[in-house]
């Protein structure tokens, strides 16, 4: 592989004195199809902007040959730095491991599977230089993906935002470009179940949108089955919500007074009629719709007693095998 610019020739020690202006984050798990194609789209788009940057590709726990890949670039490219994860984390932690390292002026999250169009990345650019701290990307329509995933996602976007204060902006993914005063900020928020978009809208500055079509995922299938689409709803709704507690209170209330007129209804027939109650059957649906919302409330307070616990235990959010091309900001290893 040719090297591209000046800036990739030169060694890691004449890089050193340079400022990074563009940190580019690329959460990688088991791409070895798709990290060709959108390496060198990226390494294009990168090199348009006539700028420092660097490629930080975090291998989320691969068990393909993405990461001999990756370390092939890397031996080529001063640009190429790359975290290697010790086993698979997760999409969340390996963006926030992304930052930690990040040393960019502008920090961009982007996928590795080309669904996200790294041409989108000037205009993100652009404006971040109108003085944006955040521009985000935001999907007008989503190509290639099943009905249910486009369904399940809309859905809850618009749930997310009715149950929560924060801003957090709808159809948008972690495809965006933060400042390095976001960056700095983000990496002050050490919470375990990440959902880092709405971290992102938590913190706040000055935000904005840049709209794109989704496109289909290049090749390869995509890593986020439906066990891992849930979990990342889930740790949306619990880090930014409390309201489906407030779920046994309302149905509490509600429930105990129905009960209550049912109870006075039961009482007048009895003495006033010669009616006698009917039926048992009555009596077992009730008791399965009480114990089914009790098993229902319960689950939803162990999703956040679990979460209670995850950080309670305080362990590092992430463990690295090892990195090549970085130095290591042990940012959240350390509390
Ligand atoms: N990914 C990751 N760890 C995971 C799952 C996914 O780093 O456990 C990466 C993946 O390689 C890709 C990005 O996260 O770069 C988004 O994943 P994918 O495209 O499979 O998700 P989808 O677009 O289907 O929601
Ligand atoms: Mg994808």
């Amino acid at each position: 592989m040719e090297p591209f610019t000046l800036y990739d020739r030169m060694n890691r020690k004449e890089r050193k004195g340079m400022a990074v202006r563009y940190s580019v984050i690329v959460p990688v798990y088991n791409e070895e199809e798709v990290i060709h194609s959108s390496f060198k789209r990226l390494k294009q788009v990168m090199d348009q902007t006539c700028e420092t940057y660097e490629l930080i590709f975090v291998n989320d726990g691969s068990v393909d040959q993405t990461l001999a890949i990756l370390k092939n670039y890397g031996d080529q490219d001063a640009t190429v730095k790359i975290i290697d994860f010790a086993r698979n984390f997760g999409h969340q932690i390996a963006i926030t491991a992304g930052m930690d390292m990040a040393k960019g002026d502008a920090v961009i999250v982007i996928d590795a599977d080309l669904q996200d169009p790294p041409e989108l990345i000037h205009t993100m650019i652009k404006k971040w230089k109108q003085g944006y701290e955040v521009v985000y990307a935001k999907r007008t329509k989503r190509k290639g993906e099943s009905l249910f995933k486009r369904y399940t996602a809309s859905l809850f976007y618009r749930t997310l935002r009715t149950l929560t204060e924060v801003d957090i902006p709808l159809d948008t993914g972690d495809f965006r470009l933060i400042d390095r005063k976001v960056c700095e900020q983000m990496k002050q928020l050490h919470e375990r179940n990440r959902f880092v978009r709405g971290l992102v809208s938590w913190v706040g500055f000055r935000q904005t949108s840049v709209e794109y079509e989704r496109d289909e995922r290049l090749l390869g299938e995509s890593k986020y089955p439906l066990k891992k689409m849930l979990k990342l709803s889930l740790d949306g709704i619990t880090s930014f919500s409390y309201k489906p507690l407030k779920l046994a209170t309302y149905a509490g209330v509600f429930l105990s007074l129905a009960g209550f007129i049912y109870m006075l209804a039961v009482i007048y027939l009895k003495l006033f009629t010669s009616q006698t109650v009917v039926g048992w059957s009555s009596v077992i649906v009730i008791q399965l719709v009480f114990s089914g919302f009790v098993l229902l409330i319960l689950g939803v307070m162990g999703e956040y007693i679990g979460r209670i616990y995850d950080e309670s235990k305080n362990r590092p959010l992430y463990v690295i095998r090892e990195s090549y091309g970085i130095k290591e900001n042990k940012e959240h290893a350390k509390i």
